[in-house]
């Protein structure tokens, strides 16, 4: 059988294919140069399987699709408070050449804009860097989130650099402000170059797949940046990675995105895929025509949007049965699927809805595949009531999805691997009691 995936891509690919419409940037010669007709699509899951159709191994450069990586950098470089002293997280509604700085602080709004990235881009690297160690500082980290060696393209770089006048005024009014310390041409020439990196469609599907998979990438394993840097990023990606359009990007398509003047596009799923589009042709807005195209489509077609309600909380308890009768009567709460803030308050509220009369209470979690920190500490509460409350508690973890099942002050468990060793008799249970909170097998 051939992957659906491959097909349902060129399927989409197909009918965006006849929309000529926009045009090419042009206020950089060199991307004018650009062939038009390209177009490529490329899926990257957060367990590295890469799917794609039409150009994705064409390369163009990465252009302000830079622009989070680079903030990532910063933040992690340089930790979050110097980062959010100088640039901003707030949308500014405008353009992405806009030169829009906070009117009393001269602080640029959001870092997805020319200013904020300009300024984010001189706080990548180790304080002190020089210009030239900051741009290999950039090239490297940019590689680490694609998983493969990236260069510049010297050619754009120089067309730019020629016609940077814009960003050069950018640059010189935020040295007014203090908020660049160094010399601005320098830092405009860096950032020129991190906009000349060259990169496919598949490259940026596995970029943003590495943001999808918490700042790991799939591919190498290397982790690239820290959970709470790629939170920071994607948010910002959420409200103002589509300039003057993010708020109909929002709602239309709900995936935190960022678009460059080059044609490409991408956007992450948090935990599920990094998704990349190619196609030079532009709006009005500096967004790809055909991507943002493409986008919507993948969004309505597979229900992508970040708002999209998952399945209801109530699921989580499949089954609320006794097994037995008399005092060897058990009752079971089976679990399923991942357990959540929402998950867990639905089973805590089964457990007070029945104020269990059986002695043993067991939670059968063999159907649970994942729990978070809050639903675990809450489900271990619960279980430290229960007991204080004069129950037996058992949990049935055959995975051990809870790791640390340690209800803490005056609670007790007793961990089995099926729901058997859950329901033996008072014998046996007074051996498991033994050790209360050690795993059965
Ligand atoms: N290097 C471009 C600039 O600063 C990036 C703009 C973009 O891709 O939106 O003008």
């Amino acid at each position: 059988m051939r992957s659906v995936i491959p097909d349902y891509l060129a399927e989409v690919l197909r009918d965006v294919e006849s929309n000529t419409s926009g045009q090419l940037a042009d206020y950089i010669p060199e991307l004018a140069a650009a062939d038009p007709k390209r177009l490529g699509a490329a899926f990257a899951t957060v367990d590295g399987e890469i799917y794609g159709a039409g150009d994705i191994d064409t390369e163009f450069t990465i252009q302000s699709i830079s622009k989070p990586f680079m903030y990532a950098l910063a933040l992690a470089d340089r930790s979050f408070a110097p980062v959010l002293a100088k640039v901003g997280v707030e949308p500014s509604g405008e353009a992405f050449n806009q030169i829009s700085l906070e009117s009393d602080t001269g602080r640029p709004f959001n870092p997805m804009i020319n200013a904020g990235a300009i300024t984010a881009h001189s706080l990548a690297g180790s304080e002190g860097m020089n210009p030239t160690e900051r741009v290999e500082r950039v090239v490297h980290g940019l590689s680490a989130f694609a998983g493969r060696e990236l260069r510049i393209d010297e050619a754009v770089c120089v067309s730019e650099m020629e016609h940077a006048h814009r960003n050069l005024a950018i640059a010189y009014m935020l040295r007014g402000y203090g908020i660049l310390t160094e010399d601005p041409r320098a830092i405009v020439e860096g950032y020129i170059r991190q906009c000349s990196v060259l990169v496919t469609a598949r490259d940026l599907a596995m970029m943003a797949a590495t943001l999808a998979n918490r700042g790991v990438n799939p591919l190498s394993g290397e982790r690239v940046v820290g959970e709470p840097v790629v939170r920071q990023v994607l948010s910002v990606m959420s409200t103002c990675g589509m300039y003057d359009a993010a708020g109909d990007w929002a709602t239309q398509v709900g995936i935190p995105a960022k678009s460059g003047v080059a044609g490409g596009l991408i956007g992450a799923l948090p935990g599920q895929i990094g998704i990349a589009t190619f196609s030079p042709r532009l709006d009005a807005h500096g967004n790809s025509v055909r991507g943002v195209s493409l986008f919507e489509r993948f969004s309505s077609d597979m229900g992508l949007h970040v708002m999209e309600v998952p399945a209801a909380a109530r699921a989580i308890v499949r089954s609320n049965h006794v097994l037995g009768d008399g005092p060897h009567a058990v009752r079971v709460l089976q679990l399923q699927g991942g357990i959540g803030f929402a998950g867990a308050e639905r089973v805590v509220r089964e457990i007070l809805n029945t104020a269990p009369a059986e002695v043993r209470v067991v939670l059968d979690l063999t159907m649970i595949y994942s729990i978070n920190d809050v639903a675990r500490r809450m489900l271990l509460e619960a279980v430290r009531r229960l007991t204080l409350d004069g129950h037996e508690v058992y949990l049935v973890d055959p995975e051990s999805i809870v790791p640390d099942p340690d209800p803490g002050d005056g609670g007790r468990v007793t961990v089995v691997g099926v729901l058997e060793q859950a329901v033996i008799s008072q014998h046996k249970v007074a051996q498991h009691r033994s050790r209360p909170t050690k795993r059965g097998t």
